[in-house]
């Protein structure tokens, strides 16, 4: 063996590790929005962190930035085209028409997941080339009241975290009636302006996308472009009317955004994005939309849906910059400092028991003397200390230490986990 050179301690450009103690947050923040969907019908589904790139090619969109610029694609040394999965959406409609989800159970398939992503971005604050989204899809039925239910939970989920300074934008992007009309008005509109190669080359295939464009420039000449807004047909009028007031009944707040497009080829209708205002360029906290063609764009069955994805990496970054620390208990109750070798034995028994009985409990490794032991004991945040030499045992007890008061007193052996349980209750 030999030893490794220090660069190879680090972790690989656009990712990080999540250390304790602040992983702990994350999970909370995980937690948090997955708790809404999971009291709300959805159920819990894992697909592989890879797929056969072409799903991602024909369900995401050849023309997406996603898809062109940012997916980690690779053959494998079997000859298979996979890529990691760069978003949740076509692994989870793929999986369902696997598994005829959509055939067996009654619709809508109300499904969420959690997991890692991957895109081959350029590294910045929030914005990485591993990250972790929270998604929720709900597949085969078209009710505007679908919509409604998703964008609520996801404002209740950030509620929950106690954010405040997060907006929601809100856009129809219309069907296949008048979504087409619509995208030859655009095109006239961009083909006379002055734009460079790839922009032009984008105008002919996905043109909406010019709207995305991040540029001021850009921007500028878009004053005056076709709005999508005008060319609606009456069913997605009336549909995202229905939407709006859905949510708008719940006390939700949204924002019309005529402009808001997304990066994503497969959406209809409605559209919406979070946004946090404390976040900078990277302001997107999480988006989602309708997506009725997405099915039959994989080779399905034509399931109208619709779905969310919300960035964990960006919502905890929502939270540094709104000042909010989630109240987290501590993970360790009780802490067991055996002094001497004939107590470590018996206290690591008791340790395993009080365990067993549910009650976090952690002990002094490694035979540190009471000094160390006591400061582990600190810094693993437990209320209570349970420190035991040969003297106590051979009467029965071990001295139970309140750690924020200090006081100490001897408990029966018998009766020591009944004693944590009550006091920790
Ligand atoms: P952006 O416009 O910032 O590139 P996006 O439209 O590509 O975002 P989506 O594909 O809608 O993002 O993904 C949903 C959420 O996942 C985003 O709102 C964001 O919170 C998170 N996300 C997407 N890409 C990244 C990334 N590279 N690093 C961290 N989080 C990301
Ligand atoms: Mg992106």
């Amino acid at each position: 063996m030999t030893t490794l050179p220090v660069s190879t301690f680090q972790a690989p450009r656009g990712t990080y590790d999540l250390l304790p103690p602040d992983s702990a947050t994350f999970l909370a923040v995980r937690e948090a929005i997955s708790a809404p969907l999971r009291n709300s019908g959805y159920g819990y589904i894992e697909t592989p962190g890879f797929e056969n790139v072409e799903l991602f090619a024909r369900g995401v969109g050849e023309s997406t930035d996603i898809v062109s610029k940012e997916m980690y694609a690779f053959t494998t040394k079997g000859g298979d085209e996979l890529a990691l999965r760069p978003e949740g959406t076509a692994s989870v409609l793929r999986a369902t028409l696997e598994a005829n989800l959509h055939k067996t159970g009654s619709l809508p398939v109300k499904l969420w997941y959690s997991g890692s992503y991957y895109r081959y971005e350029r590294p910045q604050k929030g914005r990485y080339r591993h990250f972790s989204q929270v998604g929720a899809e709900a597949i085969g039925t078209e009710d505007p009241a679908l919509d409604a239910e998703l964008i609520i939970l996801a404002d209740q989920a950030y509620r929950s975290l106690g954010l405040r300074d997060f907006r929601i934008l809100l856009n129809s992007l219309g069907d296949k009636e008048c979504r087409p009309v619509y995208r030859d008005a655009l095109q006239g509109f961009l083909r006379e302006l002055d734009l460079d190669e790839e922009t032009r080359r984008r105008i002919e295939i996905n043109p909406l996308r010019v709207l995305d464009d991040k540029r001021a420039d850009v921007q500028k000449q878009l004053v005056g472009a076709p709005l999508l807004r005008d060319f609606l047909c009456d069913a997605c009028k009336a549909y995202h009317e229905e939407v709006r007031e859905l949510i708008g009944a719940a006390g939700v707040v949204f924002e019309d955004d005529e402009k808001l497009v997304r990066g994503l080829d497969y959406y209809t209708r409605t559209t919406f994005e979070f946004v946090h205002d404390g976040l900078g360029a990277q302001s997107a906290v999480g988006g989602g939309g309708r997506y009725d063609g997405l099915s039959e764009m994989i080779g399905g069955p034509a399931l109208p849906s619709v779905g969310w994805a919300l960035g964990v990496d960006r919502t905890v970054l929502a939270l540094e910059a709104e000042g909010i620390t989630l109240e987290l208990p501590a993970s360790t109750s009780v802490f067991a400092v055996p002094l001497g070798e004939e107590a470590r034995r018996i206290l690591f028994g008791v340790v395993t028991e009080l365990r067993k009985a549910g009650v976090a409990t952690d002990f002094a490794y490694g035979g540190k003397g009471l000094k160390g032991a006591m400061k582990a004991a600190n810094r693993s945040g437990a209320r209570y200390a349970l420190v035991a030499g040969e003297r106590d045992l051979a009467e029965g007890v071990v001295q139970l230490k309140d750690m924020s008061s200090g006081e100490q007193a001897p408990v029966a052996l018998g009766e020591l986990v009944a004693t944590l349980q009550a006091k920790l209750a």
